[in-house]
């Protein structure tokens, strides 16, 4: 029977070979985590995290030589769950169903070089709002969103700077979380990203770099709103260094033009390295092609 499908989440995880052959899965505990989040967003039923994630080793096992091992190849995991009510009516559902695709994917950046990507900050596109359901991965959060995609192409930039609230905070770049890499008002050398505070998806390569910048202890790690205005002051004054994006699709994404009320701004990422950008993306790509054993990773 037909399905009038009023709700769908997914997930997206990626599984390495390594060079002993061996197959890993990165963090996939956190993918667990925010697709159960979802879930009870979406009053779809819970599940067992650990049944979940116990599938899915099981079959990237089974499919293990699917999973590619040339240099920055993987296979992309990506679990779905959607309401199939046979039914009309906006209710709690009565059937789910749960699948998992796997599909081997190539270098994002082939040859490994960083290219940078510009995106277009038009404040009248609102991603995600305060209430809102920003911090899930649901389907309707991205439907909507290649309208604006197809806009920023025609403006002659790659992706979508997201801005929220009259004072035009920055959020997110398209599906990646942002970054800047400058130095503070106040003189300190600061890594800054977005806080969680709702609008924001909690991205588990953000979390990564996070938890790395703050090992390292070199420079300042701030979580918190970062708006327009401020880095327009920043980057005027030089302080800029790097801006980038994280997900699990390239892991970071330098950032080379923003596109702000009609005028292209230069952004001196490529510039300076990207020297931290360099750093991030080496030091994962050590623990999830297991060059360096780490709790972060499960092995299939
Ligand atoms: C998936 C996603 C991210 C990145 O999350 P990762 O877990 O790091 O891949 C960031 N922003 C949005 C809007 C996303 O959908």
């Amino acid at each position: 029977m037909a399905a009038a499908a009023l709700r769908q989440l997914f997930e997206g995880l990626k599984a390495y070979k390594g060079g002993d052959q061996r197959v890993r899965l990165f963090r996939p505990w956190l993918n667990m985590d925010r697709m159960l989040r979802s879930a009870l967003r979406l009053c779809l039923p819970s599940f067992d995290k650990v049944e979940l994630l116990e599938c899915i080793r099981r079959l990237v096992e089974v499919d293990r030589d699917w999973v590619p091992d040339s240099a920055g190849t993987s296979l992309y995991v990506r679990p779905v769950l959607i309401g199939n009510e046979p039914s009309l009516g906006v209710g709690s559902p009565t059937h789910a169903l749960l699948y998992v695709i796997l599909c081997p994917v190539g270098a994002y950046f082939p040859g490994e070089a960083l290219s940078p990507v510009s995106l277009l900050a038009d404040p009248s596109f609102i991603r995600a709002w305060v209430g809102g359901v920003g911090d899930c991965k649901i389907g309707g959060n991205y439907g909507p969103t290649v309208f604006v995609q197809k806009e920023a192409k025609k403006k002659g930039c790659e992706q979508v700077l997201w801005l929220y609230g009259p004072d035009h905070e920055l959020t997110e770049a398209g599906t990646m979380n942002i970054f800047v890499f400058w130095t503070h008002e106040d003189g300190a050398l600061e890594l800054v990203t977005p806080a969680l505070d709702g609008i924001i998806l909690p991205g588990v390569v953000r979390q990564s770099l996070l938890d790395l910048a703050r090992t390292w202890g070199e420079f300042r790690v701030t979580e918190r709103k970062m708006t327009m205005n401020e880095f327009l002051r920043a980057l005027e004054h030089g302080r800029v260094r790097e801006v980038f994006g994280s997900g699990t699709a390239c892991q970071v994404c330098p950032v080379h033009r923003i596109l702000y009320q009609g005028k292209f701004l230069h952004i001196p990422t490529m510039e300076n390295g990207p020297e931290l950008i360099l750093r991030f993306y080496n030091e994962l790509k050590m623990i999830q092609y297991g060059t360096k054993a780490h709790e972060w990773m499960l092995q299939v």
